[in-house]
Order: structure tokens, then sequence, then C-alpha cells
């Protein structure tokens, strides 16, 4: 027995510290024919040059690839521990397009990848592209948002939302290369540049070394549109400009948190327009509010390059008709509020950022802007607010939050009755782990909450109204309301009711940095505390491995169908705007 766990022990160490030989791009990677991308060969043991074989379609690479790699004898670990050799490429890009399999040899160590080289068609089929990225966005998000902004009558939905009659879609799925589970970096980031990568990736393959920016790079879409067509780029989130979902339109890191770097990148491709959050590292390190740690002063720089800078929702409408073609709005250090906050609680930092636009108006503004340009636009706008409210399981603003996602939708599409030639995809990056089950009803006899769930027959229809017809329900906290769960939690106590102070914080840290019930929440009337079921380093709930649901309209959007892998997307992208063929 003893015998046997000291085997098992020796056996995980050694799976543990060896690295398999790796190819880069991976093994069934799909690559846009003349898009730029990083090649590396990451080697188990030291070879010498002279003893590494890589051969292409059965050729001496550099046959292939017209030039020979950068070999690195010893590329090393983070404690200086040599993890083996190394060859790289950069900057490689394929003019044939078809398959190429890629054979690896050294000493004892094989490894064979085949890439599919792909074309587009010569004629664009679209001229704009807006693609609507939902952070987060699951099915029980979108049901929810339907119930309580249209309501329902015997079993009816008294309306649709703006989503719900885009006429095409696919399923997603959303796993990266290390791990079924994945975040908002990597799942953006595959449908930005067709490579499907590691957690907390942007528009790179993450490779075994520490430095996070010197990983193999892939072409992102505001490059491929740089490189090939003359349209302009939009970028509008709720978020951050530079977190991991806008990140992903421009950047290369292995790490998204790499946020004052991500800004530069921003920077190098100047999209036309930028709209969010996250001013704080655009600032330079002694102005207050400031989280960069040099003193590059973004603002003064986008200024420089031509750019209207917005504040506020009164300075982003005074800046439509400024005309100069490039605007920047920064309406907060970090994320923007929730709607449920800015527009009817008050709540969260709307005291401190009163004016905050809202995403309606941010895509009609972006629009505007962006469609001055006759070779036309891609416009990327994120409902942020989704996941980062779904994570602390506080469903009312989440849902709101998907409510004011669809009537961005709704924009785009009015935009689109007037300029057919425009490709719109509507989808999520990830799901989470939340369903709608029935209803809370507070005129149920009892104390005891739970009691006060309906299920089944018992749940009824809920009671929201909107009076005024904005699309919003006119109260959240109805006596009878949606009773929706999370199928994975930190400790917390489950309160059955709106979060009307502020935005819901599940679990805080004890002294052993352990994650615990959040105390502030103990004695709401009916709390009761739920014993977690994640690890107890989760703050709060998690994204789930469910496929995302993707809808589209407009030229283009039959290629969506059936099941696609979230790389595959990019295809369709790059189909639309003809990227495989070069224009410019
Ligand atoms: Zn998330």
């Amino acid at each position: 027995m003893r015998t046997l766990l000291t085997a098992l022990a020796a056996s995980t160490i050694l799976a543990g510290a060896a690295q398999a030989t790796a190819v880069y791009p991976l093994d069934r990677a799909t690559i846009l024919v003349s898009s730029p991308f990083d090649f590396k060969v990451e080697l188990d043991a030291v070879h010498p040059e002279a003893d590494i074989s890589v051969t292409v379609n059965g050729k001496p690479y550099a046959e292939t690839f017209g030039t020979a790699a950068e070999y690195v004898a010893e590329e090393k670990g983070a404690d200086d521990a040599v993890l083996g050799s190394a060859l790289i490429l950069r900057d490689l890009a394929l003019a044939e397009p078809g398959s190429y399999t890629v054979e690896v040899k050294a000493g004892d160590e094989t490894k064979t990848v085949t890439w599919e080289v792909y074309t587009t068609p010569e004629t664009p089929k679209a001229k704009n592209i807006i693609f609507f990225l939902g952070d987060g966005l699951s099915v029980a998000h979108r049901t929810a948002a339907r119930i309580m902004s249209q309501g329902m009558t015997e079993g009816k939905a008294d309306g649709r939302l703006a989503m719900d009659d885009l006429d095409h879609m696919a399923f997603i799925g959303t796993s990266s290369t290390h791990s079924i589970a994945t975040d908002s970096a990597n799942t953006m980031s595959a449908y930005m540049t067709g490579h499907k990568s590691r957690v907390n990736a942007l528009g790179v393959y993450a490779d075994r070394t520490a430095p996070t920016q010197d990983d193999p790079r892939v072409e992102t879409i505001a490059e491929a549109l740089r490189r090939t067509t003359g349209k302009s780029i939009g970028v509008v989130t709720t978020s951050e400009l530079e977190d991991a979902t806008p990140a992903a339109v421009v950047s290369h890191t292995r790490k998204r948190s790499d946020k004052a770097d991500i800004v530069g990148m921003f920077y190098d491709i100047q999209p036309e327009v930028m709209l969010g959050g996250g001013s704080a590292y655009f600032l330079k390190s002694d102005i207050p509010g400031s989280k960069r740690k040099d003193d590059k002063d973004y603002v003064a720089m986008f200024r420089e390059a031509g750019y209207t800078l917005a504040t506020s929702a009164a300075e982003l409408d005074a800046a439509r008709g400024s005309n100069s073609g490039k605007l920047l709005g920064l309406f907060h250090t970090g994320n923007m509020d929730t709607k449920l906050d800015r527009s009817f609680l008050h709540q969260g930092s709307v005291g401190k950022f009163p004016d905050q636009p809202g995403l309606v108006e941010m895509t009609r503004t972006a629009l505007d802007e962006l469609s001055k340009n006759e070779d036309g636009f891609f416009l990327m706008v994120e409902g942020a607010s989704i996941d980062k409210m779904s994570h602390p399981m506080d469903w009312d603003r989440a849902v709101i939050d998907t409510i004011e996602f669809d009537q961005a939708v709704a924009a785009a599409r009015a935009f689109a009755e007037t300029h057919p030639d425009t490709l719109i995809v509507v989808t999520g990056d990830h799901t989470h782990g939340v369903s709608v089950i029935g209803t809370i009803d507070d005129d149920k006899p009892g104390d005891e909450m739970r009691e006060k769930v309906g299920t089944y027959d018992d749940a009824g229809f809920p009671t929201y109204t909107d009076a005024d017809g904005d699309g919003y329900p006119d109260k959240i906290d109805v006596s009878r309301r949606l009773a929706i769960f999370s199928s994975n939690f930190p400790d917390y106590y489950e309160t059955w009711a709106p979060k009307m102070d502020g935005p819901f914080e599940p679990s805080v840290k004890n002294e052993k940095g352990e994650y615990v019930a959040n105390e502030a929440y103990k004695d709401l009337p009916g709390a009761v505390l739920r014993i977690g079921n994640l690890p107890k380093s989760a703050d709060t709930a998690v994204h789930a491995v469910d496929d995302v649901v993707l809808q589209a309209t407009g030229p283009g959007a039959e290629a969506f169908k059936g099941y696609m892998e979230q790389s595959d997307v990019y295809k369709v992208l790059a189909d639309a705007f003809a990227l495989g063929t070069v224009q410019k």
C-alpha cells in the first residue's frame, strides 16, 4: 500500500514538473490567410539546434515559412529552472490557403499539429458589424429579462426582447485550451482572433515562460481591420475599457490584469470610438485616482491624437456634434454602475459619478460617429454588469442590465433598418450557473422565507408592472417576484429579496483568508445561511461551462447554426468583411 502511494506521489510530481512538447498555434488551429501570428516550439529538454527537425507538409519549415526561427537553447522558468529549448518565429503569415502539418522531432520528443489556413470570399457581405457581448449572458438572464420587462399572461410572453427576433442562432462552446472552464479574457479573445486560448489570456497562446507579453501572438480583429480595410472601429462597454472583454478587441497579453499596458495597446490601434469606464489607467500616476505607475498621460495623448474627450453623459451629448471623428468617453475611474443604480436606486458609486451615460445612449452615439465612415465600421458593445452582478448573485441588477443590453440591441436593429448592410451578432462570452425556478411571494403565510418560494403550479406569475412603458419594471421589490438561484456559491446569507441599498456582497474574507458569509445580511427578515459548495477561496459564484446562445441577423448571419466553437465565430466575421482578401 505504502509503495503504491509513494509511486503515485512520485508520478504526480513528475507529471507536475514535466511540460509536454508544445507547438503554437495548437493542433486544429484555423488561421485567416495572410494574418500575422507567432510560431513557437517548446521542447521538454535541451537539444542542440542541429538536432531539432521541424517540417511543414514534409519539407523543412523554413522553405514554407520563408525564414528561420530564433533558437533559444535554454528557456528558463520562474525559479530559473531550465525548461528546455525553444524555437520562436514572430510575425509569420501564410499567404496560401490549405492544410499545414507541422512535425517536430528532437531526440525522443515528437509533436505533430495541423492548421487550416482559410480564405474568405472576395466580396464583402456586410459593410458594418455590430457585435453585442452580454458578459456572462445565460438563458436564465434572457428569460428573466423577458418576464420582468414584457410580462406574461396565461403562459405566453406579453412582448418580446429585441434579441428574441434575430433570425439565425447557434450554440457556442466556450471552453479554454487548458480547462473546460473559462473566463472573459480567453472567451472574448476567441471571438476576436479566431484562436482559443488559456484562462486570463488575450490575443496570445499561453506559453510556459513567466513574462506575460512575450507569448505567441495571434492577430486581433482590430489589427486585421487596420491591415486590410479602411473601416472605423468602436468599443463600447459599461466596464473599464481595459477590462478583459473590450481589451480582447485590441490586446496581446497572457494576463488580463496588465491593464496599464492594455491602455497602451488601445493607443496603438486607436479605435475611433471608445466609451466606458476605467479612467484610472488612462491618468498618469500623480493624478488622484490614477492606477498607473508611470507618467504616461493617455488622456492627453489621445487628445493630441485628435480625440474629443467626454467624462459625463452631458459631455457625451455635446461631443456628438464635435465632428472630430474620434471620441473617447471615460465615465468612471472603474466599472460603471448598473442600470438599476444609475437610473432607479441611486446606490453604488452613483453619488460620486452622478451623470454616467447608459449603454443605449453610448451605442447610439457610437453608431452616429462610426457610420460617418463610408467604408463602414466594426462596433463591439458589451453589457458588462450582467456578469459583474451575477458573480455576487445580485439577480435584480444582472437582469435589469440584461434589459438595458437588449435595448441597446433594439437601437442597433433600428440602425440596421436604414443600413441593411449591417450584420448584428448578439451573444455571451460564457454562462453562469443561474436558473429561474418560480416566484417568491411575501404574502404567503408564515415567517420562513423558503416556504414562500412558489414552484410548479404554485409559482403563478410575478407582479411586476411597467406603467410608464420604459421596458423596466416600475418596482423590483414587488410582493411576488422571480425566484432566481445560483447552482454554485460561497457561504452566504440568502435574503430572498432585492438589494435596495447597493450591490450584494455575499461573502467576506476571514482572518484565515477564507471567504465566509457576510454577516451584514444575517439579521435581514428571513435570512438563512447557505453553506457553500465552492472552495473557500471563492468569494462569489463562478462561471458555468454550459454553452452560450448566439443570435444574429443581417448579411452573413446565415453562417451561424448548430454547435460552433467560440473560435469559429471569427471566421464568420472575417467572411462578412472579406478579411481574407487584401482590399487596401
Ligand atoms: Zn465573470
